[in-house]
């Protein structure tokens, strides 16, 4: 089913992007506990999360087991439905290409990240897939929370070194 623009969705203001922002940095964490890469993902609708998801790419050994697919597929079944254009994402790394393709085709409202991602980012870092004519142009916000979703990442890489010495 098709809405009219008048109908958009309620997006978080910029004060609530930060506390999502902080519930996927929690879902990060706990993926670093599970010695995964620390990214992780929720999505909301009117205010209220209706799906986590993290990184699980070591435990599920399965290259598609990226933090914004968890969150997409449990979405998509909770609301029961591929449509996710009343949701927007919160996840702490700029998506690779495979996640930003998934979030064009569930029809994302708007993609927030935290820490962009030179080698990987599908967003503004290596190529921008938002801004490419495919067919729903999901709204783009980065660097929310950086510093503390890049940290994450370089403290876990730096704990890993360390173990590897
Ligand atoms: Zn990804």
């Amino acid at each position: 089913m098709l809405k009219s623009d008048a109908a958009r969705p309620v997006l978080a203001t910029a004060a609530e992007a930060e506390k999502f922002m902080r519930l996927a940095l929690h879902e990060a964490q706990k993926s670093a506990e599970a010695g995964e890469v620390p990214v992780g993902a929720v999505i909301v609708r009117d205010g209220e999360v209706v799906a986590t998801g993290r990184n699980r790419r070591e435990a599920d050994k399965n290259a598609l087991a990226h933090a914004e697919i968890e969150a997409i597929d449990r979405a998509c079944k909770v609301l029961g439905g591929w449509r996710l254009w009343e949701c927007e994402l919160f996840v702490t790394l700029e998506p690779c290409p495979m996640c930003a393709g998934a979030i064009v085709n569930a029809r994302l409202q708007r993609v927030t990240y935290g820490a962009r991602d030179p080698k990987n980012g599908a967003v503004e870092s290596v190529l921008s897939m938002f801004e490419l004519p495919f067919t729903h142009k999901p709204e783009a916000v980065g660097g929310v929370l950086e510093t503390e979703c890049a940290e994450a990442l370089t403290s876990f890489f730096k704990a890993l070194r360390k173990k590897g010495k």
